[in-house]
């Protein structure tokens, strides 16, 4: 008896066993449809093997899907990964297969090509479209004659007496992938340099991974087009993935590829329709799909033939799945590529200390860019100490960096105005009884927004009407704003500057993608003089006229004083100055802080990356943190305040003793409470000898804890 042993996209332990009807044909990789329970299901065949014993008592496999199998590179990633996460490998799959109704094999239609008898008698109609059909692809009956001018009977008639001859063609066929054309700029030598090790490094069937690190505008992009046209011109049926951080998937990137490469890249993302996405799948898992451009999940769609994935952006937060799996799409990329033997690229002007480190250790190669081509220059960054240069009472904006907005005005260049608070006031009190505002069942503050009149918690989203009285007190007009967000300093600037061209940028301004280009657009055709926003502007984007940048609260992501809050600030910062200045015009950044001698806000300003990060890395190596050890959450949730921290005290005692391993906590989690549940957090280092994945899954093992008690295990914590 043949078995399939069946692996559901759900969070099971373990995958299930099916009997094989003699005349399936299912191997290692099928997708199949089976009974489960009441139910039926898609799943795919983890094994095949023989039963001799013909003993067991198995429900049968109902169907095979007629999709390639997946191959067991992508099998292995799963199982990997699951292990690495700590998660169960359905939940995984899952990942994989996001659109099981992708595997229905798609609508086909009837096309035309040429055929073997010969005309019997010739019109000048027939003679048409005799000559044309050489000329095109095959064409359905309607768009053979559309192009040769005819009417469709008059190709009907060539099809029935077997002239042309009919096949079926699947509808969603798309593009053959042209040739790449020729890049679009001449490169420096710098990049002609940085292109031939790219193209070097790219062009064998072997794992590498190589780190392109060059600052903002100095042509990575360009520079890794390079590779990506080599990988498709020496693999004819290789596939390419570019990871971008989600909110850079704007039509901008994609229309340099389409000028680049000839035509669009398939596109993978949140924003996607059902039957979009079920395209996308179709085209990647067919090996259709040559290029693709995505989100963090597109990492887990089953290429058949991955031949290079480029992650841009690659330090980005975005990158890190909170909920489900917790996963890091770069780090999961690179274990990716050693199981399918593919080329990784990740690219950043300001990369992870983690993939610096890899670089410095030789694991990965390492491309520096560092001069924008052309007369484009680096932006000059100064610092505005707001201790001696203050903003007035209630304005949040220092009279130097009002000044130069002014002047800037003036001269008719633009200015970016970062501030990475949404609303109006992140904090509302009540002037009489001194409240705080919280959301319900949390800790957290509700921040006033004045756009739409509510008062949200970013955490939750709960949000309610702006109360004319206090919850709590009652009493009437009493509520105050406390702090600055997007839109009070709008209001300020609008005071200041009466004459000038403002909007503001982020999610609660702009509500759909097509929103976000209109004004990204405004932007780029200088139809804006001031553009405030949150880090939705930081990144990705490229304004000509853009020539000062000046950042309200640069302490601001300081506060959090997790381990990577200096590192994070210092991508942020660099990222939102690098805005300022391209082309012919130089920029200036303006940096308005509280402690402009800190190391941090030094580098900064003299734009010497490297000496903070070799401070950073000390200060890492010292403490046997990442890139020099490695870290591992644990959290628990529960409903109840007492019991949560009373087991969270029991799991503590059940922590397995192991060498080099140090457990740290329990402690409240940064957000403590969340929808009405408390959590607590642990904090686990390990030397990096130790398998902290199967410590972490160990520990999980030894504990009995009641139904209502959730437990989340992150591995490689990002924030913490
Ligand atoms: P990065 O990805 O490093 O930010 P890009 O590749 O986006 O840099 O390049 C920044 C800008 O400079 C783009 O508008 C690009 O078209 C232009 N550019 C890049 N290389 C060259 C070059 N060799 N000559 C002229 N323009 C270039």
């Amino acid at each position: 008896m043949k078995i399939a042993r069946v692996m559901f996209t759900l969070p099971l332990p373990e995958p299930f066993d099916y009997e094989v009807p003699d005349d399936f044909d299912v191997v290692p990789g099928s997708y199949v449809r089976v009974p489960l329970g009441p139910n039926e299901r898609t799943g795919v065949v983890w094994d095949v093997f023989e039963n001799a014993e013909e003993a067991r008592d198995l429900k049968s496999v109902y169907m095979v899907y007629p999709a390639p199998p997946m191959p067991k590179s992508v099998r292995d990633f799963v199982d990997w990964s699951a292990r690495y996460t700590c998660s169960n490998p359905g939940a995984v799959l899952r990942m994989v297969l996001r659109v099981p109704s992708a595997l229905v094999p798609s609508r086909t239609q009837t096309v035309l090509e040429k055929g073997n008898a010969e005309v019997a008698r010739m019109t000048p109609a027939r003679a048409r479209v005799l000559e044309l059909i050489d000329q095109f692809p095959p064409l359905t009956a309607a768009e053979l004659a559309q192009e040769a001018g005819v009417s469709t009977s008059v190709v009907k008639g060539l099809a029935d007496q077997g002239v042309l001859s009919r096949s079926e063609r699947l509808i969603d066929m798309p593009y053959e992938m042209p040739a790449p054309l020729d890049g679009v700029h001449a490169l420096t030598d710098e990049q002609s340099e940085a292109a031939d090790l790219l193209r070097q490094r790219v062009r064998g069937d072997a794992f590498s991974v190589t780190l392109i690190d060059g600052v903002t505008g100095s042509g990575k992009t360009e520079v890794y087009f390079e590779a990506i046209a080599e990988v498709l011109t020496s693999h004819p049926q290789g596939q390419v993935l570019i990871l971008l951080p989600e909110i850079a998937l704007t039509q901008a990137i994609m229309k340099r590829f389409e000028a680049r490469f000839g035509a669009k890249p398939t596109e993978w993302h949140s924003g996607l329709s059902d039957a979009e996405r079920r395209r996308a799948w179709r085209e990647v898992a067919h090996g259709r799909a040559r290029i693709v451009i995505g989100a963090r999940s597109a990492l887990f769609l089953p290429f058949p033939n991955l031949k290079l994935a480029v992650v841009d952006e690659e330090h980005d937060g975005s990158f890190k799945q909170e909920e489900g799996v917790i996963y890091h799409a770069r780090n999961l990329c690179v274990a990716r590529a050693k199981f399918e033997a593919f080329s990784v690229i990740l690219a950043s002007a300001t990369p992870a200390l983690e993939s610096l480190h890899n670089a410095q250790q030789g694991r990965y190669g390492y491309v520096k860019l560092a001069a924008r081509p052309g007369a484009s220059r680096l932006p000059d960054v100064s610092l505005v100490d707001l201790r001696s240069d203050p903003p007035e009472r209630d304005e949040w904006l220092s009279p130097v960096l009002a000044r130069a907005m002014a002047e800037n005005l003036e001269a008719q260049e633009q200015s970016l105005i970062f501030l990475n608070r949404r609303g109006y006031a992140p904090l509302v009190i009540c002037k009489a009884c001194g409240d705080r505002l919280t959301a319900p069942g949390t800790h957290n503050w509700l921040t006033e927004h004045r756009y739409t009149g509510r008062l949200v918690c970013h955490l939750t989203g709960f949000s309610m009407r702006r109360p004319s009285a206090c919850p709590k007190c009652g009493a009437r007009d009493s509520l105050m704003g406390v702090g600055p967000g997007i839109e009070r300093v709008a209001e300020e600037i609008r005071r200041k500057l009466p004459q000038a061209r403002l909007e503001l940028l982020s999610s609660d301004t702009v509500q759909s993608g097509d929103d976000i280009r209109a004004l990204i657009h405004r932007m780029e055709t200088g139809q804006i003089d001031v553009l405030i926003g949150t880090q939705m502007i930081a990144k990705g984007h490229n304004f000509p006229g853009l020539t000062l940048v000046g950042v309200v609260d640069a302490d601001a992501s300081l506060k959090g004083g997790d381990l990577r809050a200096g590192e994070r600030t210092f991508q942020l910062l660099s990222q939102v100055a690098g805005r300022a200045g391209r082309a012919d015009k130089p920029g200036r950044a303006m940096l308005q802080t509280y402690q402009p001698e800190a190391p941090l806000m030094v580098a900064l300003a003299g734009s010497d990356r490297d000496s903070f990060l070799a401070v950073e890395d000390e200060m890492r190596d010292v403490m046997g943190m990442p890139p020099h050890g490695r870290l591992a959450a644990l959290i628990l949730s529960f409903p109840d305040d007492q019991e949560a921290a009373r087991l969270a005290r029991e799991i503590g005692m059940m922590a397995p003793n192991a060498e080099s391993v140090d457990v740290w906590g329990p402690a409240p989690a940064p957000i403590s409470l969340l929808r009405g549940r408390y959590r607590w957090r642990f904090l686990v280092r390990a030397d990096l000898n130790v398998d902290l994945s199967a410590y972490m899954s160990a520990w999980r093992k030894a504990l009995k804890l009641p139904a209502q008690a959730r437990l989340q295990i992150d591995i490689d914590p990002y924030s913490f």
